[in-house]
């Protein structure tokens, strides 16, 4: 089968053509149709996330069909619709598996990462950790849910939980690529008020977010028209950290989403009193994949996708991390799919 493969970090992918893999005890054996792509991907690829499994077939938002059942799988049928997110496997016994924190779980397996990923034709997946997909969504626009839609709804969740119950909340997201377009869409349905931060001059995503219903669009280091209840930071810039807290009335919260950041600033004390919080947003649960894949349709989010081809992987690394596109980039891996013309852009 095709895939594209990182043979070490910091090196471009390279196609390759690998085994079809045979799917063990509790695994799918999954045809992959199309495949999200976002920063994490970036992360892995640049060196920055510790120890990938190598070489490596990366992706972790993968959208396909049931092609065959491992031994001991029956919850899901052949050639049904499936999504496989980041967190690929947990323990299952731990402290925190039995508390349904398997996101937190330190025998956690993730997708694209430690386990080969989506960007090929086919791949494995433990049948605990595959979704059941909502109609009304097709390949290429369901794929971000995986991902940028359910880590989002993670922050967003606990970010709720954090404040006390009140009809309207002025929420800031910081960043407004993948994640914050589908967030930003959950927020405006409840209610919410959406304050978009980009980066300096951008001026393509500050239009985006207000298109999508953000009262406002400015850059990060200029304060909101009125003060945050909370922020939720997806940029993977440290120096956001402190910015944002300036933006937070008391008792707000300032929630870190990305897997990595780099390092925070110093910053007074006095920003943090009148108890702000800062806090981090790891992975996902189970939980969180059935409730936002429940809630999706409900909105309903409409995901914005830049296609690319499976040998185009490379480049559509290269066009996040320069931020060339709005929404989300989906890999389009069985291309005989009708709606996808990646090269037609
Ligand atoms: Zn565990
Ligand atoms: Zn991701």
């Amino acid at each position: 089968m095709r895939a594209m493969i990182l043979q070490a970090p910091r090196q471009p992918l390279v196609e390759a053509d690998i085994p079809v893999p045979v799917p063990g005890p509790g695994q799918l054996l999954i045809k992959v149709a199309a495949c999200g792509l976002c920063r994490t991907d970036l992360h892995v690829v640049d060196g920055e996330l510790p120890h990938p499994k190598l070489p490596l077939v990366p992706g972790h938002q993968i959208v396909g069909r049931v092609a065959a059942l491992g031994p001991g799988v029956t919850s899901h049928a052949p050639g049904a619709r499936v999504g496989v997110p980041w967190l690929g496997g947990s323990c299952g016994c731990c402290r925190f598996c039995e508390e349904e924190r398997e996101n937190l779980c330190e025998q956690a397996r993730y997708t694209g990462y430690q386990q080969d990923g989506g960007f090929a034709e086919y791949c494995l997946a433990d049948a605990h950790y595959a979704f059941t997909l909502p109609a009304g969504f097709d390949d290429l626009q369901v794929a971000p849910l995986l991902c940028a839609g359910l880590i989002g709804y993670r922050a967003w969740r606990l970010t709720l939980e954090a404040l006390p119950p009140r009809r309207h909340y002025d929420i800031g997201l910081y960043g407004f690529g993948a994640a914050a377009h589908i967030l930003c869409q959950v927020a405006v349905h409840a209610g919410h008020r959406v304050h978009a931060f980009v980066r300096p001059g951008d001026a393509r995503s500050a239009a985006f977010a207000r298109r999508l219903g953000a009262v406002e669009a400015r850059q990060a280091d200029v304060l909101p028209v009125r003060p945050l209840d909370a922020a939720i930071i997806f940029a993977p810039a440290g120096e956001l950290v402190p910015a944002a807290l300036r933006a937070v009335d008391r008792g707000g919260i300032v929630v870190c989403a990305g897997i990595h950041m780099s390092d925070i600033p110093s910053f007074p004390y006095a920003d943090l009193w009148q108890e702000r919080q800062i806090r981090s947003v790891a992975n996902l649960t189970r939980r969180d994949g059935e409730e936002f894949l429940a809630l999706a349709p409900l909105v309903p989010v409409r995901t914005t996708v830049r296609p690319y081809t499976l040998a185009q992987v490379n480049r559509a690394l290269d066009d996040l991390r320069h931020g060339r596109f709005e929404g989300a980039a989906v890999v389009v891996v069985d291309e005989s799919l009708a709606d996808a013309n990646p090269d037609e852009e």
